[in-house]
């Protein structure tokens, strides 16, 4: 790739949107968003056979049958927001990370809600690789935003609905801007929407683009518990909306065992896992309290997986009777494996642990 690719993608940015700006409003970009995307290396977030066209001014195809927008419309939808840098932004759609690391330069945090468990990974750890340590993803249905975290100083949606989900606009600050593609799929119109403090949405027409579906929820998960028998081991499973509810699924999924000892007792192994729609953040947390509880039991992890089926993320620990050596041997093949993006979100007590006892 050539040295100057970047500015040649700077520059005709600059030119979009002098071209544009009798409709979007804008002449230039913001020069905050412009700085920006100098310093992001674009050809980190696309497949490797297009890196040689990762600075042209055009939107390319990534996994999963997505793709990373067009450099002029992210300039255009980060330079609508309006950032400052003590802002606090969510963006629904992570795709490459791109968009998300982009905004992580401009403002204090950024939240961002991806409904592929495989592309959230993937932006998890090109993020991570990339120092950008105020950027949180979760898989999850973009349609109810992140409530937790709200209200936002800003809302960036980068694929297109029909209609502004009311959950984003209950999210949004007062005065902040949520920009999003809406119509149908061949009509799309980027427009730029406020909520002034009598709660009136107003709603302006930016600009004709052309996004990735913004796909319908699916249904939500059942919060429930499962208890299952195999010839070496009794499972527990539960599973939640959001892991700490699998998790509390689990718990009581492990209490109904534990008033059926003779079932556990004739097994070595309690296979212990949860699915949640809820993703990798709270991961942590759901791992420290299965310790917690297997430790309680005296057992240790002897092996542990975590991996990402449809659209569950399932985190599984085996106990045994304890046997370190083969616990940190786990661990360490762990760490080395594809999952890695995990890694660092298992509480670090646990690895040094792991660690000692090889
Ligand atoms: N911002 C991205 C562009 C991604 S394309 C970038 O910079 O690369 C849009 C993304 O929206 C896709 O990854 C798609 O999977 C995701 N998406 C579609 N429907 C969604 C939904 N209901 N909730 C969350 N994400 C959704």
């Amino acid at each position: 790739m050539k040295h100057d690719d970047r500015s040649d993608m700077l520059a005709r940015i600059a030119e979009e949107f002098a071209r544009n700006a009798y409709r979007t409003g804008l002449r230039e970009p913001d020069p905050r968003v412009h700085a920006a995307m100098a310093r992001l290396p674009r050809e980190r977030f696309v497949p490797p056979d297009l890196v040689p066209r990762a600075y042209e001014d055009s939107a390319l195809p990534i996994d999963s049958g997505q793709s990373i927008s067009q450099p002029f419309i992210v300039s255009l939808m980060s330079s609508l927001l309006r950032l400052q840098p003590h802002h606090r932004v969510l963006e629904i759609g992570t795709g490459s990370g791109y968009q998300a690391a982009v905004l992580a330069g401009l403002v204090r945090e950024v939240w961002s809600v991806e409904r592929l468990p495989e592309l959230a990974t993937q932006a998890i750890v090109r993020l991570r690789e990339l120092d950008c340590r105020n950027v949180h993803v979760r898989v999850g249905d973009g349609h109810l935003g992140w409530a937790e975290h709200g209200p936002y100083d800003g809302i960036v949606v980068t694929c297109g609905g029909e209609r502004v989900p009311g959950a984003l606009l209950d999210q949004l600050a007062p005065g902040a801007h949520l920009v999003m593609p809406v119509g149908p799929e061949h009509d799309q119109r980027l427009l730029d929407v406020t909520v002034g403090v009598d709660g009136r949405p107003e709603r302006r027409d930016v600009l004709g683009v052309r996004f990735v579906p913004f796909v319908a929820a699916a249904a939500p998960l059942r919060a429930h518990f499962e208890l299952f028998e195999q010839q070496d081991h009794v499972g527990v499973r539960g599973f939640g909306a959001t892991v700490a509810e699998a998790f509390a699924q689990a718990a009581r999924g492990l209490t109904a065992l534990s008033t059926d000892p003779g079932r556990v007792r004739e097994r070595r192994r309690v296979d212990f896992s949860c699915g949640a729609t809820d993703s990798q953040h709270l991961l942590a947390q759901w791992l420290d309290a299965v310790a917690r509880t297997m430790r309680d039991e005296g057992l240790v992890f002897a092996r542990f997986e975590v991996r990402i089926e449809s659209d569950l993320l399932h985190a599984t620990g085996f106990g045994e009777p304890i046997d370190a050596t083969r616990c940190a041997r786990e661990w360490a093949g762990f760490r080395a494996s594809a999952d890695a993006a995990f890694v660092g979100l298992v509480p670090e007590g646990w690895l040094a642990q792991c660690a000692s006892a090889l």
